[in-house]
């Protein structure tokens, strides 16, 4: 039994977006430590806002503002933050409804503890120091004061609430009731945003796909056929996706092929030490029912077409083929169902 297989996989780009109206508001009012939602025709009120009633699907855009502080519907407690997260201490993952809202925003809570977390707790916004109009210019919930602590901690509310351009309602510091309406306009608002999105993990290829690997790395190219309809799976998945039966037969296939398309690759990828342009292809290897994709080199892209005969060109150390280049045979006919 060969050894298990693992590989790291990151997958990182920046998302970018623009504002609407709504979300513009939400955001810049965010940085002006003003939270925001939209009333609905029926007279809910969403938090966070969106820009369509997600019962009637019409367009909305009365703006509110809400509470700076709410109660806690729901929690589930992360006992050990991964890098980027919101707080890099234990905390909870908790929907807040704040006050004046109907519905309940995600964020988290800074807790000492699960046993310090309830549904029904009531929690406030703690800002963050430096705000650029994001949801992260929320850094957390925190619990608030029981009413007994709240006199002892009455200093401290004083420094805080002089540091706040005005009182909040909903908060211990405005008696004013929430949701009250909002134009949504400050100055100099926010109109795009930029998140990172990164996906990280460990991937572990099953039986099927691991003894493929091994026979890569041994310079042979093997698939897996399906015992019903016969088809030859390279590389093969464990189970043919037509019938839906585990494939166990292992067939050696290759090593040459034919090429059933291609395209020509004119963006040069970060990371990737290939120089443009280049030509990337399904091939079909000889005893196979489906095409692998594969590069193309040693013609010039031009040059390349379909039912090209190619084969693989392994580099010294390799654990699989680096490109495909051409045999020199006569081109081949592919068949319809390769393509
Ligand atoms: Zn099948």
């Amino acid at each position: 039994m060969s050894s298990t297989l693992r590989a790291p996989v990151v997958v990182e780009f920046p998302f970018t977006r623009s504002l609407g109206p709504v979300q513009r508001a939400f955001l810049t009012g965010l940085r002006e430590r003003t939270v925001l939602g939209v009333r609905t025709g029926s007279g809910r009120v969403l938090v966070p806002p969106v820009e369509y009633d997600p019962d009637t699907a019409e367009e909305i855009g009365a703006l509110v503002r809400v509470g700076t502080a709410g109660t806690v519907t729901t929690w589930a407690w992360n006992p050990d933050p991964r890098p980027g997260q919101p707080l890099d201490t234990p905390f909870a993952w908790v929907l807040v409804r704040l006050d004046g809202a109907d519905t309940a925003l995600l964020h988290v809570l800074d807790a000492p503890g699960p046993e310090a977390v309830r549904t029904g707790l009531r929690v406030r916004v703690r800002w963050a120091a430096e705000r650029t109009g994001a949801i992260t210019d929320i850094a957390c919930f925190e619990p608030e004061p029981e009413p007994e602590a709240e006199a002892e901690a009455e200093t401290e509310m004083e420094t805080e609430a002089e540091a706040a351009p005005e009182p909040v309602p909903g908060t211990e510091d405005g008696a004013a009731a929430v949701p009250v309406p909002h134009d949504g306009t400050f100055p100099d608002p926010v109109t795009g945003i930029v998140t990172p999105a990164r996906l990280d993990y460990t991937y572990t290829p099953g039986r099927a796909q691991s003894a493929h690997l091994h026979a890569l790395a041994e310079r042979r190219i093997t698939g897996e056929r399906c015992p019903s309809c016969r088809k030859v799976y390279v590389p093969p998945r464990g189970a043919c996706p037509t019938c839906g039966v585990a494939t166990t037969e292992e067939v050696a296939t290759g090593p040459r092929g034919t090429v059933t398309t291609y395209c020509v690759v004119n963006i040069k990828a970060r990371n990737l030490d290939i120089d443009v342009p280049y030509v990337y292809a399904h091939i079909a290897l000889d005893g196979a029912d489906l095409p692998l994709h594969g590069r193309i080199a040693g013609i010039p892209c031009d040059q390349v077409r379909v039912g090209l005969r190619v084969e693989p060109v392994w580099k010294p150390g390799d654990l699989h083929p680096d490109h495909y280049r051409p045999t020199g045979e006569p081109d081949a006919d592919t068949g319809e169902e390769m393509l």
